[in-house]
């Protein structure tokens, strides 16, 4: 069995004794399994590094080091041009970093000399554009903050979460996988919620690892499920689905969120393995998405962030994707 959700979030550290120490939720084991050695890529703007402690939680150290961060940059860089060498060639990875490294430094000139029309509503970062994100495969003109690497979905659902579903007002448990740091913010902000990130791999503000085809939780733990952009990078995400339900409290309670990488097809890509030239995601969805998680025993509701046009043109969103609430059917 393949893991490889995250992709672009895991840290090649921290490989030995995860006995880690999870928020007070008794269905929480206090051990988990040690993770396997990654081979993952660190991300070139991707997290900062993440520390375990024998004992304890991954932890994040805030203080600013400067020569850290350069060091820490540059050898975040490397490691991400070493593994498009060793997935797509030299000669591409190397054209690749060259569009990387121009874009980039034009991209930071213009937010230099020119006039803000950007904010970010994350982190309140401003300026003329954000980053395009570049990759083989994939080109987004005008999506990544260059303070805490937002996209667009991050940034609408910043503005969805505090506006719409008031999360600072949310109270019981909630279980967060691949806990993206663009919201580490709103989640701290939720004081009467408990929040328990996860991921497969450890990645900055972890709590535990755990392998969401697998989940080490007693059932109907969770008040909240928060799951973006996680299951194309699964390889059985049916399992993954099936899991999130059993450990979901029964509506109106227990509320899952989730969105996935979706085309404009009507039926999901299945590519077979965790396919290079797309991200390493393992499949594209269609519009059956929604059928996927109905077979789980899901009732599914299609959300929109409900943002105006204004609103999209000053947090650069292109599209309002829109996501979905899902809550377990009577019978499940
Ligand atoms: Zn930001």
């Amino acid at each position: 069995m393949v893991f490889n959700h995250r992709r672009h979030r895991g840290h090649g550290g921290c490989t030995e004794g995860f006995i880690l120490c999870a928020p007070s939720v008794s269905s929480v084991p206090a051990v988990v399994k040690k993770p396997r050695s990654s081979r993952h890529l660190r991300s070139f703007n991707g997290f900062g590094p993440g520390r375990a402690p024998s004992g304890r939680i991954l932890f994040y150290t805030p203080a600013f080091d400067f020569d850290g961060f350069v060091r820490e940059e540059t050898e975040k860089m490397l490691s991400w041009y070493r593994e498009r060498v060793r997935e797509h060639g030299a000669s591409a990875a190397t054209g690749l970093l060259a569009r990387v490294v121009w874009s980039r430094g034009a991209t930071a000139l213009a937010n230099r000399l020119l006039a803000g029309r950007v904010v970010c509503p994350c982190c309140g970062w401003a300026g003329r554009k954000f980053y395009d994100f570049l990759e083989i495969g994939c080109t987004a003109r005008d999506a990544e903050c260059p303070r805490c690497n937002s996209h667009p979905r991050h940034r609408a659902f910043a503005v969805w979460l505090r506006r719409v579903y008031e999360l600072e007002k949310r109270t019981g448990v909630a279980l967060v996988f691949a806990p993206e740091r663009a919201l580490e913010e709103l989640w701290a902000e939720a004081k009467n919620l408990v929040v328990v990130k996860t991921d497969i791999e450890p990645s900055r503000g972890v709590d535990l690892l755990a392998d969401i085809q697998r989940l080490p939780f007693a059932d109907r733990s969770f008040d909240l499920i928060w799951c973006q952009h996680v299951l194309t990078q699964i390889s059985d995400d049916r399992a993954a689905i099936r899991e999130m339900t059993r450990v979901l409290r029964r509506a109106p309670a227990g509320e899952l969120i989730v969105s996935v990488a979706q085309g404009a097809g009507a039926r999901t890509r299945e590519f077979g393995r965790a396919d290079k030239n797309h991200l390493g995601f393992w499949r594209i969805y269609g519009a059956d998405f929604t059928e996927r998680l109905e077979e789980a025993g899901l009732e599914v509701r299609r959300v929109g962030y409900g943002l105006s046009a204004e609103e999209c043109a000053r947090y650069g969103i292109d599209s309002d994707e829109g996501f979905f609430i899902c809550t377990r059917a009577a019978s499940v």
